[in-house]
């Protein structure tokens, strides 16, 4: 019955509002979650916004959660912080405060229509292996260690420590 809890990697990002606050109060409530506690949280990182020169920068981070929540309760749990976080800070119909993603959960793979684990564009994205690396930096993600990845793609990608 009762399951050993599962080491599991969730990316947060946001870049509406006071992003930093909204971080700030995502990883509370990820923490308040029942069933989950979280274990360690990188350093802030601020992203230069692609594409839309308008957009605003976005503030990143990592946290590393333990949890006996399966991977869908645990989406749940996280798409249930987005609504409550949007709903109280964001315009009607505007588009979410915080976007909580599930990177790794355990060395499980899943691959339903609706959460692909690992996060499949992750490897991709100095916005969550930098703050990984700093979490884990030996972890080995698609048969690479993360620290690799991650000083690869901060060449190539715009980020920085948030102040
Ligand atoms: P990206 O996935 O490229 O980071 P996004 O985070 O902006 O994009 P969302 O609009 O937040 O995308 O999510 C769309 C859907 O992705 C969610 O409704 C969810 O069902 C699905 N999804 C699949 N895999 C995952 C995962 N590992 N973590 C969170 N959501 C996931
Ligand atoms: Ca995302
Ligand atoms: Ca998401």
């Amino acid at each position: 019955m009762n399951a050993p809890p599962v080491r599991c990697y969730i990316g947060l990002g946001s870049n509406i509002g006071d992003s930093r606050a909204n971080i700030v109060e995502a990883l509370k409530r990820l923490d308040e979650m029942p069933y989950l506690t979280v274990k360690a949280v990188a350093p802030l990182y601020r992203t230069a916004p692609v594409g839309y020169i308008d957009q605003d920068y976005f503030i990143n981070t990592v946290a590393e959660v333990r949890t006996t929540l399966t991977p869908r309760q645990l989406l749940d749990g996280l798409q249930q912080i987005e609504n409550d976080l949007g709903r109280v800070r964001v315009i009607r119909w505007g588009p979410r405060t915080v976007d909580l993603d599930i990177l790794l959960y355990g060395d499980q793979t899943i691959n339903e229509p609706d959460l692909q684990v690992p996060h499949p564009r992750m490897d991709q994205r100095a916005f969550v292996m930098v703050p990984l690396a700093d979490l884990n930096p030996e972890l080995v993600v698609g048969g690479e260690m993360v620290r690799i990845l991650a000083g690869l793609l901060a060449k190539e990608q715009e980020i920085c420590a948030d102040k």
